[in-house]
């Protein structure tokens, strides 16, 4: 195995990506050859060092990053208040439309409610819904004897 095959194939080495066949080739290389012997340790040294390397973390990161987490939830905020504010305005423009459709007759909250149930109560003679209309259960139906 020439030196120039052998330094080729270091770093794969290193990596674990050659097969035990080639590696012993390399082991038997290194073990008569200097100069490649010291290409090897000076591999494995930049291994290392590159291995123990911690990237700096810049000024001011964990505020930009918190920042940025924060800005999101600001704008979901806003549309659940937009969200709100569209509900609130259908309450109460369905309330005074429907208070002008039944003829704004009904004075009171309690009135609106009588004047939209009443629409339910006009059922052709005989039909189910009549029926149902009619029964009053307070009257009593003889029951109790
Ligand atoms: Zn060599």
């Amino acid at each position: 195995m020439e030196c120039q095959t052998v330094q080729t194939q270091l770093s794969a080495w290193l990596d674990d990506e050659l097969s035990e066949a080639t590696g012993a080739m390399l082991t038997a290389h290194l073990t008569s050859c200097e100069a490649c012997r010291r290409e090897w340790r000076q591999l494995t040294a930049l291994d290392a060092a590159l291995g123990n390397l911690v990237a700096p973390v810049p000024m001011g990161l964990a505020e930009q990053v918190a920042a940025k987490v924060r800005r999101p939830r600001r704008r979901s905020g806003w549309q659940s208040a937009a969200l709100a504010a569209c509900l609130v305005l259908g309450i109460a423009l369905g309330g005074t439309m429907a208070r002008s459709f039944y003829g704004g007759a009904a004075p009171n909250e309690a009135g609106a409610e009588v004047a939209s149930l009443e629409v339910f109560h006009d059922f052709p003679q005989g039909s189910l819904g009549a029926v149902v209309a009619s029964y009053q259960p307070e009257e009593g139906n003889g029951n109790h004897q």
